[in-house]
């Protein structure tokens, strides 16, 4: 069989074995787990049968936190991705991502939510939505065309999660700008970037973005969603060839637009207790959103602290990579996790936000795993939560905690 060579656009010759990668990965001191620098030297040496074998490219959470501490700017995520898209690592992918990229790609969502599925649950969330606002004329809105706002929320919001979806829709209604949904695309992930098969990954963006460009909207609102972001955001134009024609934003940078524009306005009591922020690897390492969810946090909590180290340093929440979507991998996601439990011990925190719902079940998960006793919430359902809403809530909001 040819090989394909992990060697080719890398600088992977420039390794200096020097460990700072293995040194900075999160599965270091735990048992089993990746050794960035065999990686890279294994895939110096053109070992690509031997590195698939290890197991090592499944386990890499894609995070690069080693990346960030390697002298010679070795891009991790990038080796392992051209790694598990070699012809003989298929039969290494879970079956769960296999049956999940399955129903994505014939139904449009992970789950298998179909249209006329989408659009029941919607309008029966639209009905309980006139009550939540206490307002006739409010809706959540789907395939409205010219609408400025196009959001696209993760498939736990309508499923498991449908509150999640009713806290973005009273964000949008607070900020009295047009939005809609669209029942052609619903699912803000893309599966076909853990399995590094780029026609895949291209297919499914295409899936998101040509339906917006018909329904001709400004803006597309992505839901908290870190790889998500990270490939629709920074990967999209070379995927697809071309940029799309619609602006990307999260949902807490378009939460801090409107507290910018002073449209919405949020209650710090309703969160009167200190907050830490969590930096989810795909958004702020490998997409540099850092700020916006920060600032947010800022508006509706008391006090918001940061756990160490942080931001381009972060620690994992241990789900990466594709972990967290191969229900298999609990044990594994417990020592991927440890790094993260430790910090957060070490931080005495008990309420934690991040922005993407994976590192949410991920963090929910190692709490109750290691007995932390943390809260783990969104930046837009604490966001929602606090909004001041004029003639609804002149009464704050009582704290949720
Ligand atoms: S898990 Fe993260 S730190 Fe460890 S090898 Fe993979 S990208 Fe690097
Ligand atoms: S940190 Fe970079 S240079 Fe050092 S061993 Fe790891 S990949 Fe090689």
């Amino acid at each position: 069989m040819e090989k394909v060579t992990l060697k080719k656009d890398d600088n992977i010759f420039e390794c200096l074995s020097c460990g700072a990668c293995s040194s900075s990965c999160s599965w270091f001191e735990g048992e089993g787990g990746p050794v960035p620098r065999q990686i890279i030297k294994m895939a110096a040496l053109g070992l690509d049968d031997l590195l698939i074998q290890s197991g090592m490219l499944w386990d890499c959470l894609l995070c690069n936190r080693c990346t960030q501490n390697c002298p010679m700017g070795i891009t991790m995520a990038k080796v392992v991705r051209k790694g598990r898209s070699h012809p003989n690592a298929g039969n290494l992918i879970s079956e769960d991502i296999k049956k999940g990229i399955k129903s994505r790609l014939s139904t449009g969502d992970v789950n298998g939510l179909t249209r006329e599925d989408f659009i029941e649950t919607v309008e029966w969330m639209s009905e309980e939505f006139v009550d939540e606002v206490n307002d006739p004329a409010a809706c959540i809105p789907y395939d409205q065309k010219g609408a400025q706002f196009l959001y696209l929320p993760n498939p736990r919001e309508l499923g498991i999660n449908l509150m999640h979806l009713t806290a973005m829709a009273k964000l949008f209604y607070a900020s009295n700008q047009s939005w809609t949904m669209s029942s052609k695309h619903t699912d803000v992930t893309n599966w076909g970037y853990f399995i590094s098969d780029d026609k895949i990954a291209r297919e499914m963006a295409l899936m998101v973005i040509e339906p917006a460009e018909a329904l001709g909207i400004e803006t597309l609102v992505l839901s908290e969603c870190g790889h998500g972001y990270h490939v629709l955001k920074i990967l999209a134009e070379n995927l697809i060839g071309r940029k799309p024609n619609f602006e990307i934003i999260s949902m807490p940078e378009f939460i801090l637009r409107y507290i910018e524009e002073g449209k919405i306005k949020l209650d710090k009591n309703t969160h009167p207790y200190p907050v830490a922020y969590h930096d989810p690897c795909n958004l702020g390492r490998k997409s540099n959103l850092y700020d916006a969810p920060r600032q947010v946090l800022a508006h509706c909590c008391k006090e918001v602290i940061e756990l160490t180290p942080n931001r381009e340093n972060g620690i994992c929440c241990g789900g990466g990579g594709g972990m967290l979507q191969d229900s298999k991998s609990k044990p594994k996601r417990m020592i991927t996790g440890k790094a993260k439990a430790d910090q957060i011990i070490a931080s005495k925190v008990d309420y934690i936000a991040a922005p993407c719902l994976s590192c949410h079940r991920q963090l929910g998960d190692i709490s109750n795993h290691y007995k932390l006793g943390v809260k783990i919430d969104t930046i837009a359902a604490m966001a929602s939560r606090a909004l001041l809403l004029p003639g609804m809530n002149d009464e704050p909001p009582k704290s949720s905690k």
